[in-house]
């Protein structure tokens, strides 16, 4: 069973819509926009991969791909900036 996000009411999870209010119920198989840890880690190691996600995920989780992206451009400006680092120091 799950409870309609609407009026509370337990209804069936087969129901598309509530019995008891009418309301549209969301499916179970609904992807939650929360970014996976491990394509996090991913993206950090390969920002090119976390960039490639990034934009493939935007518009089906938008909070996701900004996670994997966001990641991707710091671990580059990191690396960079390290190279730089190393670079002047050299
Ligand atoms: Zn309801």
């Amino acid at each position: 069973m799950k409870f309609c996000s609407n009026c509370g009411k337990e209804i069936s999870d087969a129901a598309a819509i509530c019995i008891n209010c009418g309301a549209e119920v969301k499916p179970e198989t609904e992807t939650v926009d929360k970014a996976n840890t491990a394509l996090v880690v991913v993206s950090v190691l390969f920002p090119i991969v976390g960039l490639i996600l990034g934009a493939v995920q935007r518009k089906t989780s938008p909070n996701a791909a900004k996670t994997y992206a966001t990641a991707a451009i710091i671990a580059w400006a990191v690396s960079f900036a390290i190279g730089f680092f190393i670079g002047l120091v050299g």
